[in-house]
C-alpha cells in the first residue's frame, strides 16, 4: 500500500500589483508594508511562489456589499472626487478617494477569496493573504481604511457552500464590520480581541455585544485596556478562544492577523511583543491548522508589519524555530534602523505600563462575563 500523498504546502499569496495603489502621503496605511513583508520572507529563505491573484468581481463582492455602493466605488475609482459621497464614508480623511481604489479593493478581496478556495477546495491546510483583513467596511459604507470587507465576503462564500465558519480577529481594533455581518446567525461565529472601545476606534466591541436573536452567544468580544501586554493578552486568549472554537466545531476558520497590537504601533496601545502575538499564531496552528484561511489586517509601523507577518508565515510553515533574533543586516542598513529597532523577535522584557493593573482587573471580569453568559449557550467548557 502506498502512503497517502502529503497535503499541499501552505499557500502563499502575493502580487506586486498591490503596490500600484496609494492612500496618499499622509495616510497611516502604507501599502509598501506588503512589499517589505514579502522581502523579509524572502531574505529569511521562507519564500514560496505565489498563487496568481485575480480580482474579485462585483457579483462576488455583493455577497456582502450593496450593489449601488459597489457602483459608486467603481465610478470614483475612475474619476476621483469626493463631493456628495460622505454618507458612504468616502472622502473622509480615513477613507480617501484615490485613483484605482476599487481595483485595489477587488484585488485584495480576490486574494482572500482565493485563500478560501485553496483551503476549502484544493486541500491546502492554510493559505495566507497578507493584503486582506479589511474588517471595518460595512455593506454600503467605507470605514477605518477599509472599502470592501474581504473577511465578510470570504465567510459568506464559504457559508454559501454549506460550511460552518468561525472568524477570529486579533487586530488591535474591534472587527466590527464582520461582527455585524453575522450578528443574527448561529451559522458563523465571530471572536474579536481588541483594545477597549472607550479608548480606540471604532468604539464598539464590549463583551456585552454577544449577538442577537438566534445569533445570541455567537459574537464574542474581549475588550482589553491599553497596556494589556503579553501576559494579560495570552491569558484572555487561552481562556476564551480555544474552548469557544472547540464547542463551535467550525469547518473552516478565517483569522484576521492585524499586527497593530504590537508595541510601538502609532495607532494603538495594547503593547504586545512578538511573544504574545506569536503565541496566538501557534495556538491557531494547533487548533485549526488544517483548515485555516489567514488574512492580514492593521499595522502602521511598517517594520513591525514585516516582522509580525514573517513570524506568522513561519508559524504556518512550522519553521518559527529557524527565525533569527535580528532582522537581516542588509535590511537594517537600508532602512537605517537604530540598534534597538533591529529585532525580528522582541527580546524578553517586562513592560508593565501605567494601566497594566487596571487592565488586569478588567480582563478578569471580562473573561468571567464571557464564561458565564456565552459558554453555556455554546456548550463551551472552561479550561
Ligand atoms: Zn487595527
Amino acid at each position: 500500500m502506498q502512503a497517502p500523498p502529503p497535503p499541499p504546502a501552505p499557500a502563499y499569496i502575493y502580487t506586486d500589483q498591490w503596490l500600484a495603489f496609494d492612500y496618499g502621503p499622509a495616510h497611516p496605511l502604507r501599502i509598501d508594508r506588503l512589499a517589505l513583508t514579502h522581502e523579509l520572507i524572502g531574505r529569511l529563505n521562507m519564500a514560496q511562489p505565489s498563487f496568481p491573484v485575480r480580482p474579485a468581481d462585483a457579483r462576488e463582492l455583493s455577497l456582502f456589499h450593496d450593489p449601488r455602493y459597489l457602483d459608486i466605488l467603481q465610478e470614483l475609482s475612475m474619476m476621483p472626487q469626493t463631493a456628495d459621497y460622505y454618507a458612504f464614508g468616502l472622502g473622509a480623511a480615513d477613507n480617501p478617494v484615490f485613483p484605482g481604489l476599487f481595483e485595489w479593493s477587488a484585488l485584495l478581496a480576490g486574494a482572500s477569496l482565493q485563500a478560501g478556495e485553496l483551503v476549502s477546495m484544493l486541500g491546502h491546510h492554510v493559505a495566507f493573504n497578507m493584503s486582506g483583513g479589511m474588517h471595518h467596511a460595512l455593506p454600503a459604507r467605507a470605514s477605518g481604511f477599509c472599502y470592501v470587507n474581504d473577511p465578510a465576503v470570504v465567510i459568506k462564500d464559504l457559508m454559501k457552500r454549506g460550511h460552518r465558519v468561525a472568524y477570529v480577529d486579533i487586530d488591535a481594533h474591534h472587527g466590527d464590520g464582520v461582527q455585524w455581518a453575522f450578528y443574527d446567525t448561529p451559522q458563523a461565529l465571530t471572536i474579536s480581541l481588541h483594545q477597549h472601545p472607550a479608548t480606540l476606534f471604532p468604539g464598539t466591541g464590549l463583551a456585552e455585544e454577544m449577538g442577537r436573536g438566534e445569533g445570541k452567544g455567537y459574537s464574542v468580544n474581549v475588550p482589553l485596556w491599553p497596556d494589556s501586554e503579553d501576559d494579560i493578552y495570552i491569558r484572555c486568549f487561552d481562556e476564551v478562544v480555544p474552548p469557544v472554537l472547540e464547542a463551535f466545531k467550525p469547518d473552516y476558520v478565517v483569522t484576521q492577523l492585524g499586527v497593530d497590537s504590537l508595541l510601538s504601533d502609532p495607532l494603538a496601545n495594547l503593547n504586545l511583543t512578538t511573544r504574545g502575538y506569536g503565541h496566538c499564531l501557534k495556538r491557531f496552528r494547533e487548533l485549526f491548522g488544517d483548515r485555516w484561511v489567514a488574512l492580514g489586517g492593521g499595522g502602521y509601523e511598517v517594520v513591525n508589519v514585516a516582522r509580525g507577518w514573517a513570524l506568522a508565515w513561519a508559524v504556518m510553515l512550522g519553521r518559527e524555530d529557524e527565525l533569527p533574533e535580528k532582522l537581516p543586516r542588509e535590511m537594517c542598513e537600508r532602512l537605517k534602523l537604530r540598534e534597538d529597532d533591529q529585532w525580528l523577535l522582541d527580546p524578553a522584557e517586562k513592560l508593565r505600563g501605567r494601566y497594566f493593573a487596571r487592565a488586569e482587573a478588567d480582563a478578569k471580569e471580562t473573561v468571567a462575563l464571557i464564561q458565564r453568559e456565552i459558554f453555556p449557550i455554546l456548550g463551551a467548557v472552561k479550561p
